[in-house]
């Protein structure tokens, strides 16, 4: 029999609870409270959230100048694109501060001698783990900027907003978290020695929170074809914007490229 999940109620207050398809950790949009779904045991992690200081009108703002001009975007970009879809979306991270050792063995050979290197990097992150599966969110470019970090508080959020619920619980995001910063640990080798004999991470995780994070996410077109921006909207950054490519092909721009060295 299918369960029906849409029938569920808040444990704390009672109210019924907005569930999405894969959802696993929702947050009553009455009283705040994260629950876990289909499980006995309660979600015990501090659960925070990130001011939007941009409301609607300084997001339009805010993507007005970032179309205005840069590297690499085309001079008329201001003016032949139209805003075509602005929404703000509270996005679910589970962060965590991991303590981590890493004891590597391997051999340096871009000196030419192969010299023999051992030791121990121990390093600390606050390391975030997005809460959606199979997401297009640009989480490597976006920076949780934790300084705009309150308490969670549904009436702090931005009118008209849009939630997202996690789709897996914090067990899982450590599962992911240390796997993750595993393979950063091994990237970050290869700038120790060339060839990696042994390594070998221990990874404590020390600290952990659900995070919502304010995203202004907008649609733009331009020349008959349609790009994405992701805003952050605590900080105020561009955390990806889509550029066209330069107008009228190769040809255009080279042409364009000759005129202003020739000054015609
Ligand atoms: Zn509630």
């Amino acid at each position: 029999m299918p369960e029906l999940v849409d029938s569920l109620n808040c444990p704390k207050c009672g109210g019924p609870l907005k569930l999405g398809p894969g959802d696993v950790i929702v947050t009553c949009p009455y009283c705040g409270t994260a629950s876990r779904l289909r499980s006995g045991t309660p979600f015990l992690l501090r659960h925070g959230m990130l001011t939007a200081r941009l409301d609607r009108a300084a997001a339009t703002a805010a993507l007005e100048s970032w179309l205005e001009g840069g590297f690499l975007k085309p001079a008329d970009l201001r003016r032949a694109s139209r805003v075509t879809s602005l929404e703000c979306v509270y996005v679910p991270f589970f962060v965590f501060e991991v303590d981590v050792k890493t004891s590597y063995a391997g051999v340096l050979t871009r000196t030419g001698t192969n010299e023999r290197r051992a030791g121990t990097v121990p390093r600390d992150y606050f390391w975030k783990v997005l809460g959606r599966r199979g997401s297009d969110f640009p989480v490597r470019e976006y920076k949780l900027p934790l300084a705009y970090k309150v308490p969670f508080d549904t009436a702090g959020m931005l009118p008209e907003s849009r939630f997202l619920n996690a789709e897996f619980d914090e067990e899982e995001a450590v599962r992911i978290v240390r796997q993750e910063v595993e393979a950063h640990e091994r990237e970050l080798l290869k700038d120790l020695v060339d060839v990696v004999e042994e390594a070998r991470t221990e990874a404590a995780v020390k600290d952990a929170e659900f995070l919502h994070a304010p995203i202004w996410l907008a649609g733009y077109a331009y020349r008959d074809r349609e790009y994405r921006i992701v805003l952050d909207a605590a900080s105020g950054e561009v955390v990806r914007g889509d550029i066209p490519p330069p107008t009228g092909g190769l040809g255009e721009f080279l042409k364009d490229a000759g005129r202003g060295i020739f000054g015609r």
